[in-house]
């Protein structure tokens, strides 16, 4: 078989490609921030049928400037205040690379047993950064996602006593109900539906003026379904909800959740990483009493995605529902070695660790806290410039970094003010000039200013609310 890319080969365009992403990342304020690319553009672009005979890497990489690049939106733009900061600090890319370039896969602790024992560091490490107990262990999964539907498996088997031995959740005579809130993420719900509780046991419990969840009314659902004979079986409190970084009280669940030995899994896959802010903490209050906690570093910490951290507090409990291999268990209560298989889904893992390993020891923990100290800054810094100026409001607390606004023009309500709304936010997005996400709180639409790019320093942000002012008055 004849290869063009020998390690000589891949040297020459290893470095190439590196100095490619380094120019990249030095240009990336130049680019239109949204791909300005109509749905179908890319693909026309491409050959229908795959190449026969192989092709120069230099050709591939032609291509990538040429069909590729008008085709992305720049999420390490200073300008990107969309969705969330998804920071992909080059320390972390570098990590990544390393470890596609290992090739390794992690089956068990004896396939590579650094890819293990890196993983445990790195998870205790961010424990550490984060401010949590010793008491929890922690894996790293793809996605926010997973993890989720990994907490319901746990607690749908721990509420069933492990119904999987059995006939599973089929076999069971009483429903067992997930309490969330209207403001939790779409995974939350889609996890539930996943592991099998049904829409029809899935709460939206309601939540109060600041979209965080209301406790009484937790403790209301949990016990009207006691009395009609179903099994309340998980809650799911939000740290940092994803229209408005809204808060649930997590203290007050988790005192409902262990008064009914219900579950408790804290989606902090956001605002965790303001957790290695001690002054951030009082938002996660009442952590410590929670089943399991996701947080994100592939978000504002400045992991490369993907990069999600499931902690739990009863490791035991975990590898007894994910574990496809009971006898594991016996070698598992000596702690000697992690066969972190038994801990998620997939069998075959990626070496992630190496990218988070990367990223805290070149940013240092000062390192990464200033920078999330410099975003808050900015996000009070436009909340006040918002709030001073006439027909213009914020409509959510500004616990983080995430600004909600709106233009309302005299006299304009309602689906005018909706049209009004979209109109301008769509205008900037569309200049390239900055990128926005819009989304309906309280059923109206709002514009979400999500501060958090690496890159983003407050002239961006002045920059975006002069836009904002010229967008929303039809100077632009
Ligand atoms: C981003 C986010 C998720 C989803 O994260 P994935 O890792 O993409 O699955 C879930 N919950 C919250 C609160 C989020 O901010």
């Amino acid at each position: 078989m004849r290869s063009h890319l020998t390690p000589e080969e891949f040297r020459k365009q290893g470095h190439a490609i590196v100095d490619w992403i380094a120019d990249y990342r030095r240009d990336v304020g130049k680019y239109p921030v949204m791909s300005q690319a109509a749905p179908g553009d890319i693909r026309r672009a491409l050959p229908e049928h795959p190449p026969e005979q192989p092709e120069q890497f230099a050709a591939i990489m032609a291509d990538l400037d040429r069909v590729i690049m008008p085709g992305i939106s720049h999420w390490q733009h200073p300008s990107f205040f969309g969705y969330f900061p998804a920071n992909s600090l080059l320390s972390s890319v570098l990590g990544d690379f390393l470890s596609t370039g290992l090739g390794v896969i992690g089956l068990s602790w004896q396939s590579s047993p650094a890819l293990t024992e890196l993983e445990e560091v790195v998870c205790d490490w961010t424990r550490q950064m984060l401010g949590l107990s010793s008491s929890w262990s922690g894996v790293i999964n793809d996605t926010a996602s997973t993890s989720t539907i990994v907490a319901l498996l746990c607690a749908r088997e721990r509420a069933s006593n492990f119904s999987l031995d059995r006939g599973g959740l089929q076999g069971e005579d009483r429903p067992l109900v997930v309490y969330v809130s209207a403001h939790a993420h779409s995974s939350v719900d889609k996890a539930a539906l996943m592991a099998g509780f049904g829409r029809a046991h899935v709460r939206l419990v309601e939540f109060d003026e600041d979209n965080a969840m209301k406790p009484d009314a937790l403790a209301r659902e949990i016990e009207s379904d006691q009395r009609a004979g179903r099994v309340p079986c998980a809650v799911v409190a939000t740290c940092g909800t994803t229209t408005a970084i809204a808060f649930d009280p997590i203290a007050a669940i988790a005192k409902i959740a262990a008064t009914h030995k219900v579950w408790l899994h804290v989606d902090a896959a956001m605002a965790g990483s303001a957790m290695i802010l001690p002054e951030c903490r009082a938002l996660w209050d009442g952590v410590e009493g929670a089943d399991s906690m996701v947080m994100n570093p592939h978000k504002w910490l400045g992991a490369a995605m993907d990069c999600s951290l499931y902690y739990v507090r009863d490791p035991v409990h975990l590898m007894r529902v994910m574990s496809t291999n009971p006898s594991y268990l016996q070698s598992s209560a000596d702690g000697s070695v992690k066969n972190y298989r038994d801990w998620s889904l997939p069998l075959g893992r990626r070496f992630r660790a190496l990218k988070l390993w990367c990223l805290i020891r070149e940013q240092g923990i000062a390192g990464l806290q200033a920078r999330l100290r410099r975003d808050l800054e900015n996000a009070k810094w436009l909340e006040s410039q918002v709030r001073a100026e006439p027909n213009w409001r914020v409509l959510a607390p500004v616990s983080l970094q995430t600004v909600c606004v709106q233009h309302v023009p005299p006299g304009r309500s309602g689906e005018e003010l909706d049209a009004h709304t979209q109109r301008w936010c769509e205008k900037i997005n569309r200049s390239g000039a900055a990128y926005l996400t819009p989304a309906i709180l309280d059923g109206r639409w709002m514009v979400r200013v999500s501060i958090g790019a690496q890159h983003t320093e407050r002239a961006h942000v002045a920059a975006l609310w002069t836009e904002m002012k010229k967008a929303a008055t039809g100077d632009l």
